[in-house]
């Protein structure tokens, strides 16, 4: 029985964690058919790319009307494909969307969800290991369920395309949706700001903690980020005190990165900000607490204080220039 799985896109292309998911979702099919579901109609763009995630048949969710997401909508389109594929598993990314969708549907299966897995192995019962505690610890759990359903956590399997690429048929795939399924939606899309580089996809990041201090306090910060050439991320108790936007967030409700290098500047280090950060290759802690807990995951320290710290960095950055 073929497994399904829901793929994101954006301009065009699958996103990364949806590629991940295919990844993961191609080791359970083994020799069974991969579907995948793409919501509206740029679906069709990024489908033909996903032969080389070894996916035979890319379903192409048309709903007129609905420009942008709809959780309720995507979940009740992924549930009738499910049962018309009689789909043997169900798969999504544990992005934002992705967690969103799944859930809905598992309620609406009343089926039980493994979300964040990071390997999954056929039974039955199918058992899977998932991220618990935003990351802190690993679970294996058995999923006994008649239709297993998965999130594959963000960052933790690789997307690794296959050498036998296949051609994907694309097909439209037209959902029965009820005034209820399209009630919460999206209403309008407003870019972020251009310019800069994007948190998710930078290779450096320069983040700031409430040890920043203000929101004028993160112009040192900024400073350094562009001689780096790196984004600007920051703690969620930054967020909340107003001095930057959500966007700019990185943690368990913020952004997930994996940069090559996070410098972390008055950063304490908590659980919920390390799930964010943790797949960094890297980490430079900036701290005046030697005994903060994110010590215990920098592969480097500066002890100290940040105001004295980052313009020297930012100095001797730009004498080498
Ligand atoms: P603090 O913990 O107050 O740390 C400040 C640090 O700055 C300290 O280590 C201090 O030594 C250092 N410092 C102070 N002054 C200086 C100076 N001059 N120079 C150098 N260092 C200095 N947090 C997130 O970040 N992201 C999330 O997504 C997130 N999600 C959450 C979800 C839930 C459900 C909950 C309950 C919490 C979440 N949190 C999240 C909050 C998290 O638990 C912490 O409260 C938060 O990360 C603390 O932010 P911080 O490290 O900036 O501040």
């Amino acid at each position: 029985m073929p497994v399904l799985v829901l793929v994101e896109h954006a301009d065009g292309r699958p996103s990364d964690l949806s590629l991940q998911a295919l990844t993961l979702a191609r080791s359970l099919a083994g020799a069974e058919p991969l579907h995948a579901l793409l919501m509206g109609a740029e679906g069709a763009v990024a489908a033909p790319g996903l032969g080389a995630y070894r996916v035979a048949v890319a379903h192409v969710g048309e709903y007129s009307g609905l420009e942008f997401f709809a959780p309720d909508a995507w979940a009740a389109s992924l549930a009738q494909l499910a049962d018309r594929l009689r789909a043997a598993i169900v798969l999504g990314a544990a992005s934002d969307r992705g967690a969103d969708v799944m859930a809905r549907f598992a309620a609406r299966l009343e089926a039980p969800l493994a979300a964040n897995c990071i390997a999954a192995r056929l039974g039955p019962p199918i058992t899977v290991t998932r991220l618990r505690w935003g990351g802190s610890l690993l679970e294996e759990a058995a999923l006994k369920s008649a239709r297993p359903l998965l999130t594959v956590a963000p960052h933790a399997v690789a997307a690794e395309p296959v050498a036998n690429v296949l051609e994907t048929e694309v097909r439209g795939f037209a959902p029965e949706l009820s005034d209820q399924d399209v009630a919460l939606r999206v209403a309008e899309h407003v870019p972020a700001p251009v310019g800069g580089v994007s948190l998710k996809e930078a290779k450096v990041v320069v983040s700031g903690g409430r040890g920043v201090g203000s929101k004028e306090g993160f112009a040192i910060i900024e400073e350094l980020a562009g001689l780096l050439g790196a984004a600007v991320g920051c703690s969620r108790a930054v967020t909340s005190a107003g001095w930057r936007p959500h966007t700019d967030q990185v943690g368990q409700t913020g952004t997930k990165i994996a940069p090559d290098v996070y410098i972390a500047c008055g950063i304490s280090g908590a659980t919920q900000h390390m799930a964010g950060c943790k797949a960094a290759k890297r980490i430079l802690a900036i701290n005046s607490d030697p005994d903060a807990s994110i010590m215990a995951n920098a592969d480097y320290a500066v002890i100290g204080d940040l105001k004295e710290i980052l313009p020297a960095i930012s100095e001797e950055l730009r004498r080498r220039r």
